[in-house]
């Protein structure tokens, strides 16, 4: 999210990303989870808005060993900023993109033949291209041949991405034998719920998941990473760790739900503020907003706040408060795609250009994402990734 003329960041709400406290996260972090596991770190979707440049850099700086996105595009932005870490795509590339990974050494999924047959065309021809350059990236086998790194995803019972996992052990002997220029580097699978106190589904799927690795150790197949747990299974799954973890949600200070266990110190990294442009004297039976849901009973003061749910704000119906002066101001009426009118009367200093803080801390109250998954009715990963692009991010 880098600024794209002089003048970014200068609109009157904006989300602010505490630096600090996100390096504190990645540390308390890194004191909990036992020093052998290799760690990665998921910076998809802006690293939930937080901005993946700054967050993949923080991730390497704390010792992550791998980062991971969703799209091509997503990837080649960390490798145009100089981030030099191995980047994983989730899901599944196309071969135009199968081709760009081998431009900008990103590591894919491969997950059935026909396509390891065709990634397989691919490798062998940019391996012949780049030995030549002698590309870094290659890796080198035993017998000197040069290869390209590919994961294989398991699907252990989301009906996502990979291949089944009573399925999975032909595809991974097709690669490991036939495709001499993929190497498979990594095994993976993804849980379905593994945040909740209920871990009956979870553990069925690392017990389909271990099936499949105790089928590859009756062959000659080795494979280095292997990686099941997000942030719930990191917490709370120590038998699912295997060799790396990968978390998206617990760097950013933000919990996947509340039953996941408490890092002491974790705080939210992202909070979103506005300066009040204009305040609004209501006389008795003036409507607010939108469908007129709001009528004042009596004489009121109301700041109008340049926020609305175009930026991401909820939209919502005389539900919901900011912070202003420390205090809980809430929404009246029906916010708009970019203003929302909250109630000040009971500030009597207030004024033009007073901090407002819709997500986080002020004085000694606090509007936790939590809050908001109420007034949106979604979970914490939309509120924190709903936060549009056009508000701009100030990094303290
Ligand atoms: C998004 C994602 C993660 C990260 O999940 P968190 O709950 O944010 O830690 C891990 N693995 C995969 C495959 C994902 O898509």
């Amino acid at each position: 999210m880098k600024a794209s003329n002089h003048y970014a960041g200068i609109r009157s709400a904006w989300v602010e990303i505490d630096h600090t406290q996100l390096i504190k996260n990645f540390t308390l972090i890194n004191a909990d989870t036992p020093a052998h596991l290799k760690k990665l770190c998921v910076v998809k979707d802006q690293a939930y808005g937080h901005g993946a440049v700054v967050v993949a850099q923080a991730a390497a700086d704390a010792g992550y060993d791998y980062l991971a996105v969703e799209t091509i595009d997503e990837a080649i932005e960390l490798r145009e900023a100089d981030i030099s870490l191995p980047i994983l795509i989730f899901g599944e590339v196309n071969d135009a993109e199968f081709a760009a990974c081998l431009a900008y050494q990103i590591t894919c999924c491969v997950n059935d033949i026909d396509k390891a047959v065709r990634f397989n065309q691919f490798a062998k021809a940019y391996v012949a291209q780049a030995s030549s350059v002698a590309a870094s990236s290659l890796q080198k086998t035993m017998a000197g041949q040069s290869t390209i790194n590919v994961h294989i995803e398991i699907d252990t019972g989301m009906s996502r991405w990979g291949v089944r996992w009573d399925e999975a052990l032909p595809i991974i002997e097709y690669i490991a034998n036939e495709c001499e220029y993929l190497h498979i580097e990594g095994i993976m699978s993804h849980f379905a719920m593994s945040d909740e106190a209920d871990k009956t589904y979870a553990n069925t799927q690392h017990s389909r998941f271990v099936t499949v690795i105790d089928a590859i150790a009756q062959t000659d197949i080795q494979i280095e990473l292997v990686h099941m747990s997000n942030t719930g299974g990191l917490l709370d799954l120590p038998h699912a760790h295997f060799t790396m973890i990968r978390s998206g949600i617990l760097h950013l200070g933000v919990y996947p739900s509340l039953v996941c266990k408490r890092i002491e110190g974790l705080a939210p990294v992202m909070s979103v503020k506005a300066s009040i442009p204009a305040l609004r004297q209501l006389r008795e039976g003036d409507r607010v907003g939108y469908g007129m849901h709001f009528t004042a009973t009596k004489p009121m003061l109301i700041a109008i706040l340049p926020i609305g749910y175009g930026d991401g704000y909820p939209r919502v119906r005389n539900e919901g408060y900011v912070l202003i002066h420390g205090q809980r101001c809430p929404v009246v009426g029906g916010n708009a795609m970019d203003a929302t009118m909250v109630d000040v009367s009971h500030l009597p200093d207030v004024a033009i250009g007073d901090e407002v803080v819709l997500m986080g801390g002020q004085g000694e109250e606090w509007i936790d994402p939590r809050d908001l998954v109420k007034w949106k009715k979604t979970v914490c990963y939309e509120i924190l990734t709903g936060w549009r692009a056009r508000l701009p991010r100030r990094y303290v």
